[in-house]
């Protein structure tokens, strides 16, 4: 996935070295609740440490890149 400046997505801070991890675009800029009761659990893959781990819906948010 492309990150591009301005745009928003929907991150997790990664368990094992806390960077934060761009999990999908979010077309709603930040204006879409995320769902935090809905347990669904999402695998994410840390590309700065490999870190394979699972993420609920309420460790996710949506955020502005402000810089990359
Ligand atoms: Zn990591």
């Amino acid at each position: 996935m492309k990150i591009q400046k301005g745009e928003w997505y929907f991150t997790v801070q990664c368990k094992s070295c806390d960077v934060t991890i761009y999990f999908s675009h979010d077309p709603s800029r930040g204006k879409i609740e995320i769902a935090a009761h809905q347990d669904s659990v999402i695998k994410v893959t840390c590309p700065a440490c490999q870190a394979v781990d699972e993420y609920d819906r309420g460790e996710l948010f949506s955020r502005e890149v402000k810089y990359i």
